[in-house]
């Protein structure tokens, strides 16, 4: 099996879900914090009680402990069997996109789905008698535009916080006094698991980040996540704006590289992947371990 099958806007595919109700279980679903509000609210609930009741490390997953259902595996915490979704209008963008994936790179958007057999094939494999879909006719069919700008508004603040571990470590004079740690313990953080980089991170972070008291309107996400960055921002510059020593200020800048990291998991970025990315831009701009 390769890793990953490109489609275009025009294929047609077997994109007509039969609505077993296999994808259901047993699968990965990430979240970023606006597609947490669209959950609460489609369950009348507040962000902070869904997160509480129905997500794992913090806010990122959906969690998988219901029934156990296709292959033994359990199902999603908000599938209800001889129903389906039970958030099925605010049902976040990883369920929306099913079985195709979405990456982003260079500005470009790029659709594919994992391996080289269609996805729904195996657990749902009368969908190849069902009405074949251009991949367009499906993105729109599956209302996924709003919940696509919310993934690259938080994309953008995900560089953001990474913007401020930069900062810290090459703009204070900490790379300049020979500091050969802190890319190091970036490093680490990019290999911890999520639910100890979520402890390491601790609460508050977490909650800022996860369930931001957000009064604008939440239907958009473009303004809630604009209002959600100058909120990061100005806890930062609250938090880390008064450092005066080398220590505190690795600290921070170990700190708020893992905030970055934690949010890409939740957009599905790979976090060991990109915090190399990340310590090869810093050893390029002077930095060295
Ligand atoms: S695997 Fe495909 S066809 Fe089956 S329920 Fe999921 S999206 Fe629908
Ligand atoms: S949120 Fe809804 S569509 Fe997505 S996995 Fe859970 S039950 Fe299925």
């Amino acid at each position: 099996m390769k890793g990953s099958t490109r489609v275009n806007i025009q294929d047609k595919l077997p994109l007509t879900c039969s609505r077993r109700g296999t994808c259901c279980h047993g699968n990965l679903v990430m979240l970023n914090p606006w597609e947490l509000v669209s959950l609460a609210r489609e369950k009348t609930i507040t962000p902070r009680e869904f997160r509480d009741l129905y997500c794992d490390y913090g806010g990122i997953r959906v969690r998988f402990d219901g029934e156990v259902g296709w292959k033994g595996k359990k199902a999603c915490s908000q599938y209800i069997s001889n129903f389906g979704c039970s958030v099925h209008i605010g049902r976040p963008l990883a369920c929306r996109l099913f079985p195709l994936g979405r990456q982003k790179q260079c500005d470009e958007v790029h659709y594919m789905y994992q391996g080289d057999e269609f996805p729904c094939l195996e657990g749902c494999p009368e969908v190849s008698g069902l009405l074949l879909l251009t991949v367009g006719d499906y993105l729109k069919g599956q209302k996924t535009e709003k919940f696509e700008k919310a993934q690259d508004e938080y994309l953008d603040i995900v560089q953001n916080l990474a913007d401020i571990a930069f900062f810290l470590l090459l703009d204070t004079g900490l790379a300049e006094s020979g500091d050969t740690e802190t890319l190091e313990l970036w490093r680490k953080t990019g290999k911890e698991l999520p639910e100890m980089l979520a402890a390491g991170i601790g609460p508050e972070w977490i909650d800022s980040l996860m369930i931001p008291e957000i009064l604008v309107d939440t239907e958009d996400p473009v303004s809630f996540a604009y209002k959600h960055n100058e909120m990061l921002q100005q806890k930062a510059q609250d938090k880390f704006g008064d450092l005066q020593t080398f220590p505190e200020i690795q600290k921070a800048s170990v700190l708020i590289m893992g905030v970055a990291l934690y949010l890409a998991r939740g957009l599905g970025a790979n976090p060991e992947t990109l915090v190399e990315h990340w310590i090869d831009i810093a050893k390029k701009n002077g930095a060295v371990e």
